[in-house]
């Protein structure tokens, strides 16, 4: 899905598009990778520097975007919190709290999680973006086996 599908979905949605939304949009499309407010402040000051767009509009339209279903929010520890188009290829992260490694899961690890809760709670799960805490192999050697 491209940004000029997602621009149509959001005016079938009968929302309107203004030059703040589109240049966020565009610039969650531009990358495949996650972005924090400062990586899509950066890129639409590259892309457009005749239009700053303040982080807190910013913010305002990842909210609007995420209140949409278009973009997840995840917060990566140390990364701090990263956006990206729900089009992007679903999955999730593991990040360790001592190092701060984090390794990506596929999003197949949670079907049968949502099956449950729907099953058990007629509840439909968003499990969007998920970031996981805990420790890599590393570092928990490290702690079973101290120096
Ligand atoms: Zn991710
Ligand atoms: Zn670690």
């Amino acid at each position: 899905m491209n940004t000029t599908t997602i621009i149509e979905q959001i005016r079938a949605k009968g929302e309107r598009i203004t030059l703040p939304r589109r240049l966020v949009i565009d610039a969650l499309g531009y990358t495949h990778e996650h972005l924090a407010i400062s990586d899509i402040q950066r890129h639409i000051q590259a892309q457009s520097p005749g239009h700053p767009v303040s982080d807190t509009t910013i913010y305002r339209v990842l909210q609007w975007l995420k209140d949409l279903g278009l973009v997840s929010q995840t917060d990566m520890g140390q990364i701090g919190i990263v956006y990206a188009l729900m089009s992007h290829p679903h999955h999730h992260h593991l990040i360790c709290l001592t190092c701060g490694t984090t390794i990506t899961i596929e999003d197949a690890l949670f079907i049968p999680l949502r099956d449950q809760l729907r099953r058990d709670y007629n509840f439909e799960a968003r499990v969007d973006h998920m970031a996981i805490y805990g420790q890599c192999a590393g570092c928990s050697q490290d702690q079973s086996h101290p120096a």
